[in-house]
């Protein structure tokens, strides 16, 4: 048995741009990695060479495959909830749907985003981090969704942050981080994975410079644990944790 670390998405490309150092990071340690996308991102600002939102999530699930693999995720899979329209997802079904995977995948340690919406602060990314972090604390719970399996307690629950603001966009509140990850590593892999989202590419030039001068740490919030514990500054998402 090895650790096993779920992340959970809005969008194909969260999973580089938000969490790509994190996650080739446990992938090279031998940590079983798992990405859970819950739209295929047929509302997208550009949209390739496609015609309609179905070819567009056609191809997107096709680049978030192939960023996957660049990563070296062991797990990916995309549910069939619609691209910008989440926060209208009923909520006990979704954090249910998210309850069942937590249960069966057993992870050790769970990402997703912060409440903020991150850099762009997208409300997908927002009911993500809604849910996600109602569906931690009730696959824990023996009293919630009884007909899903056994319980499962997540040893740690991170939520994504940052340590800069994009310029000429709403700013989002982040939460403070106790995390930080020098991702210098596997940097080159988090952009080579992004430019695996070749209808996104208009974006990465967009975002590239901020990579190159902010991009070589990744922040995150620990969020929730078994233990009582006062906040602390960390530098490893598996710190303490046995297998
Ligand atoms: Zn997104």
């Amino acid at each position: 048995m090895s650790l096993r670390l779920l992340c959970i998405i809005a969008h194909p490309d969260d999973e580089c741009f938000a969490f790509g150092g994190a996650l080739a990071l446990a992938a090279a340690r031998g940590i079983h990695t798992n990405v859970l996308c819950l739209t295929d991102g047929q509302a997208g600002s550009y949209r390739g060479d496609s015609n309609t939102p179905e070819q567009l999530g056609i191809l997107r699930r096709s680049e978030f495959a192939a960023s996957c693999d660049i990563l070296g995720i062991r797990h990916h899979e995309i549910l069939d909830y619609h691209d910008a329209q989440l926060e209208y997802a009923e909520f006990s079904k979704l954090a249910g749907e998210l309850v069942q995977r937590i249960r069966v995948f057993r992870p050790h340690v769970v990402l997703t985003f912060g409440m903020d919406g991150a850099p762009n602060t997208h409300p997908d990314h927002t009911v993500v981090s809604a849910a996600t972090t109602a569906a931690v604390h009730w696959a824990a719970s023996p009293k919630r969704y009884k007909d899903l399996g056994p319980v499962h307690i997540t040893q740690r629950l991170f939520h994504q942050t940052q340590n800069f603001f994009l310029e000429g966009r709403p700013q989002p509140l982040p939460s403070p981080w106790t995390l930080t990850l020098d991702i210098r590593s596997v940097f080159h892999q988090k952009i080579d994975a992004f430019r695996a989202h070749a209808s996104q590419a208009p974006l990465l030039a967009q975002v590239l410079p901020v990579f190159e001068q902010h991009g070589q740490d990744e922040f995150y919030t620990l969020m929730a644990t078994p233990h009582t514990q006062p906040a602390v500054q960390s530098t490893d998402l598996f710190e303490g944790i046995i297998e």
